[in-house]
């Protein structure tokens, strides 16, 4: 029989309120794995209700920082504990290696750690006055029950970075993981009460996003949502949240720029640039899926590049030597399949891939693909495809570089590929992207800050300043 899973509410499995479920499948296989309960307005409702008695209730309002640190630590053994249970459960959920999911449970522990450190190190200032006799400070406050909306790429890591924060500040949360990938986020919320956590200080309503995301939303009991999906979502939510003056921060999605100089060392920008656009088969916010060559070197990159995408060994993601697996549903595969159909007609060409790759299993698998002759007006180049489809396009100079990799709605990240330190400084200044890797792609840390600039997103996740996203400052006068 199928396994059947609730919502998390209160500390323990409820049953959704209209008694409906909805099968996850392996994209890989295809076989149902499980089925997750159907999340509507009442089901929201009842876990706001809990977060928010959770919130109230002085055995978590009055702990002290400290304590709120140590249970964050304790969260942070128990995932390291159950790390390999973990990553296998995603990795059937959405399709990404086991191997790289398995490196993805290495650093979650370390984010957990990093912000139960920070714990009791949330505080205000004393504020100059003009007068001796008057005392001026801030505290620095929890909002409250914190909504957090997350998509299927890569649940637990971008979950936890919302997670982490926020309970490091005292709030509470209702977690609404996305319909595709629910099970490793129902076991967090689970290794979170083991941890020590209340019940009721993290609840997962598993569902859709217009049945179980929207009224979470627009819960009146919600002072802050934290959202990270498509730019279309973020959009709504905003204005939703904006109506209410809520806050809201928004991780939205990307067309990230990989920029490859004539001085660069060509071999390892092309692994660069492999890695920043086949990784978990283009399904990552921070894809590198505009790929601009100095016209000195676009032979020559577009040739290793070409070739190591047509040796990526393809397959189940559960196997050790598979280098790519599927896209993580049905609806993923045919967008990106449609994507460079698009491309195509509007003129680019399919230099690699753009193709089902030769694989025995049945499920959504697409090749690495690689456009040539694309124009920066093309959908392609324009709109966020989340496959594995790279637009390589030829430049003259730096000033030319940096007017396409900036001709875009999207801001989220940028790499460039030099040996001159000059110009790596120069396109870091002038790059519009929240994140400018140099010579590399893709490195990350709890500790290091990520913003998306445009339409990319608003607000800080990682590091010490993430930590202001889930608190409110009030300013206190004392005439002593
Ligand atoms: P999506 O916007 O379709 O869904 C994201 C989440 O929002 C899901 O849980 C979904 O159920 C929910 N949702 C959908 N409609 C909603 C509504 N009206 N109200 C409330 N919730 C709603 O995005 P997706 O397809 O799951 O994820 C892929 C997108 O996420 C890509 O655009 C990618 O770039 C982006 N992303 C961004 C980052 C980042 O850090 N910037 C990281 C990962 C993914």
């Amino acid at each position: 029989m199928t396994e059947r899973h609730g919502h998390f509410i209160g500390g323990e499995q409820v049953a959704p309120s209209d008694g409906e479920h909805f099968e996850s499948r392996n994209p890989a296989t295809l076989e149902v794995l499980y089925e997750a309960a159907r999340g509507t307005a009442p089901d929201v409702d009842r876990a706001v209700q809990a977060a928010h008695a959770a919130y109230s209730d002085p055995r978590w309002r009055d702990l002290s920082q400290t304590r709120r640190g140590h249970l964050l630590r304790r969260l942070g053994d128990l995932v390291a504990e159950n790390a390999e249970e973990l990553a296998r459960c995603e990795s059937l959920d959405n399709g990404k290696l086991l191997r790289e999911m398995r490196g993805q449970l290495t650093a979650l522990p370390e984010y957990l750690h990093y912000y139960a450190g920070l714990a009791d190190k949330i505080q205000g200032d004393q504020i100059p006055t003009s007068s001796p006799l008057m005392l001026n400070y801030t505290m620095r406050e929890p909002l409250g029950v914190v909504g957090a909306i997350t998509p299927w790429n890569s649940p637990l890591t971008l979950t936890t970075s919302k997670l982490a924060p926020a309970l490091a500040a005292g709030n509470t949360l209702v977690i609404k993981p996305s319909e595709h990938t629910t099970r490793s986020i129902l076991r967090l919320a689970e290794l979170a009460l083991e941890a020590g956590f209340p019940p009721g200080a993290v609840n997962v309503v598993s569902g859709y996003g217009t049945e179980a995301g929207q009224p979470l939303v627009d819960h009146p009991r919600i002072a802050k949502v934290s959202f990270t999906g498509s730019t279309t979502t973020g959009s709504a939510i905003a204005a939703s949240a904006g109506s209410r003056f809520i806050g809201c921060t928004l991780e939205l999605g990307g067309k990230s720029p990989n920029i490859v100089f004539e001085d660069a060392d060509v071999s390892n920008a092309a692994m660069g640039v492999v890695a920043g656009i086949f990784a978990a088969a283009g399904q990552t916010c921070i894809a590198g899926s505009r790929v601009f060559a100095h016209r000195s070197v676009y032979d020559e990159l577009l040739e290793k590049v070409s070739e190591r995408a047509q040796s990526i060994v393809i397959g189940d993601p559960l196997q050790d030597e598979t280098e790519l697996g599927p896209l993580a549903f049905e609806a993923q595969r045919d967008k990106v399949a449609s994507y460079v159909k698009t491309g195509v007609t509007e003129g680019a060409r399919v230099h690699t891939g753009g193709c089902r790759p030769d694989t025995e299993l049945p499920g959504y698998f697409y090749a690495p693909t690689v456009l040539t002759d694309v124009t920066n007006d093309m959908r392609v180049v324009r709109e966020e495809i989340f496959g594995p489809v790279a637009a390589v396009m030829p430049f003259d100079t730096e000033a030319e570089a940096l007017r396409l990799a900036n001709d875009t709605e999207f801001g989220l990240a940028a790499g460039v590929w030099t040996r001159d330190l000059a110009r790596a400084h120069r396109m870091s200044r002038g790059l519009d992207a929240g994140t400018v890797w140099v010579n590399t792609y893709r490195a990350m840390s709890p500790m290091s800050p990520r913003q998306g600039f445009k339409a990319s997103g608003a607000g800080v996740e990682h590091g010490m300043e993430s930590i202001r996203e889930y608190t409110r400052l009030k300013s206190v006068w004392i005439n002593t």
